[in-house]
């Protein structure tokens, strides 16, 4: 499958399938005749399990590696200077692109390498995560601050995105959990009918076979890249990716970066959603099959048993998009159809008591 990304700056192809990592070769021959060197950036597991294979399809091309980190510790300042000192070391110059091979956060990274080496030079994401599919389209490329997540960055868009199927086969049931999440979200604000396959056949998460998971990043895809397209027209809908974000968001920073996935505390954050879309909207949606769907998934639907729900709430309110005592929160009117809607804090932490805990 090949979705084509339209973007104010520039188009781009997405492939998403089995054995497209072997398609970068002749690609870059024929978009890039005058490539002078590729740089790789990863992290450590990813390099472990497949630079090999990506290597060995890049075999007539000069190469140069970086390693990061894994996880959110690739995003740092300091980890952004040395794949910085890495590309002026081996000479890599305005000709030479810069492949990102790894999940989300070696996105971010390898993006804003790019976007700043040299005052940008090209690059192409080989996203080994489900939840890249989210990261690899939106043009949104960024380190962390230690004041704040994702606050060093730019727009950047990649030439290309080769999603090759085989590279998720390694991936923990953590990290499948994390990005199926954003799936199920971008079903739920924008596509019913994509919903209602998803909750008919997606039953294990373990052995989904590679059609799911094609279908399920396809459509992923094309949802993200439909919000964030229409935004560009200055519509505002890019804030209903942020579908479950507002608690999700909350959860994960209290838990700490890392104890518990971005998709494991945006599901959480789902599940209120929905519960306040029903009582606010008057969505109609079975929330208790919803819940034992998904807790048949593996995920979590309450609120881990020591955090504060305060605490929780301040954080809503610390969003950059909540405002004095209220907080903003993306609501469903049905599925496929999200609106924005400010709530009162006193209201929130009411009702987080009442389903969540
Ligand atoms: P990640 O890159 O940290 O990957 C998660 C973990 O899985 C890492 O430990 C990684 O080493 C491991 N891994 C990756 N591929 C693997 C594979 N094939 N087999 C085994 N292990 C593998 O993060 P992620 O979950 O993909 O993405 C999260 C990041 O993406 C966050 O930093 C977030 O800010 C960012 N993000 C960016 C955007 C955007 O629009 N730019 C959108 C959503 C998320
Ligand atoms: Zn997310």
């Amino acid at each position: 499958d090949t979705i084509q990304i339209h973007t104010k700056s520039k188009n781009y192809p997405v492939f998403v399938g089995e054995g497209t990592l072997q398609d970068i070769g002749p690609f870059l021959t024929h978009h890039f005749p005058k490539l002078t060197k590729l740089f790789i950036i990863t992290d450590e597991t990813v390099a472990g399990l497949h630079l090999e294979k990506l290597l060995a399809v890049l075999e007539p091309f000069k190469t140069t590696v970086f390693t990061a980190p894994k996880g959110e510790r690739a995003k740092t300042f300091e980890v952004y200077y040395n794949a910085l000192s890495t590309a002026l070391e081996y000479r890599l110059d305005r000709k030479s692109i810069v492949l990102a091979l790894g999940g989300g956060a070696v996105g971010d990274l390898s993006g804003f390498v790019a976007a700043s080496f040299m005052r940008g030079i090209p690059f192409i994401q080989i996203p080994t995560t489900i939840l890249a599919h989210d990261s690899a389209v939106g043009g949104k490329v960024a380190i962390n601050h230690p004041l704040g997540k994702n606050m060093i960055g730019a727009f950047y868009q990649p030439e290309a995105v080769f999603y090759d199927l085989e590279l998720l086969k390694t991936l923990p049931i953590q990290e499948i959990r994390s990005g199926f999440a954003e799936v199920i979200k971008h079903a739920l604000i924008n596509d019913d009918y994509f919903y209602q396959w998803l909750s008919s056949n997606i039953d294990d998460l373990n052995s989904l076979t590679l059609e799911e998971l094609s279908k399920s990043l396809t459509k992923g895809i094309r949802i993200k890249n439909e919000f964030v397209s229409q935004d560009e027209r200055e519509t505002g809908v890019r804030a209903f990716l942020n579908f479950g974000h507002t608690l999700g968001h909350a959860i994960e920073a209290e838990m700490g970066y890392g104890n518990f996935t971005h998709g494991e505390s945006v599901m959480i954050g789902m599940v209120f959603a929905l519960k306040l879309s029903i009582e606010y909207r008057g969505l109609s949606f079975p929330l208790q099959e919803f819940i034992q769907w998904v807790e048949r998934l593996g995920y979590q639907t309450k609120i881990p048993n020591h955090l504060s729900l305060e605490k929780l709430v301040t954080k809503m309110k610390q969003d950059k998009k909540s405002v004095g005592e209220t907080i903003h929160f993306v609501f469903l009117e049905e599925i496929g159809k999200p609106v924005l809607q400010e709530v009162n804090d006193a209201d929130i932490l009411e009702r987080l008591r009442k389903f969540l805990k």
